[in-house]
């Protein structure tokens, strides 16, 4: 039981620590690109609703 504390403890300061060191990471829904394609036009795109058209969100 105690080793499992242990573990879970040290588990959730290195999801922490990984977290500050890595505060940004690529946009999941447009994959970095911040654009968004079009359903109806592929040559449409306009900036991803998520990330604002940078491609990048916060953690
Ligand atoms: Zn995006």
């Amino acid at each position: 039981m105690e080793l499992i504390l242990i573990v879970g403890v040290a588990l959730g300061f290195w999801w922490v620590w990984d977290r500050r060191r890595h505060p940004v990471r690529s946009c999941r829904r447009c994959g970095g690109s911040g654009k968004r394609r079009s359903a109806w036009n592929g040559a449409a795109y306009g900036a991803c609703s998520r990330c604002g058209g940078k491609g990048e969100t916060k953690r």
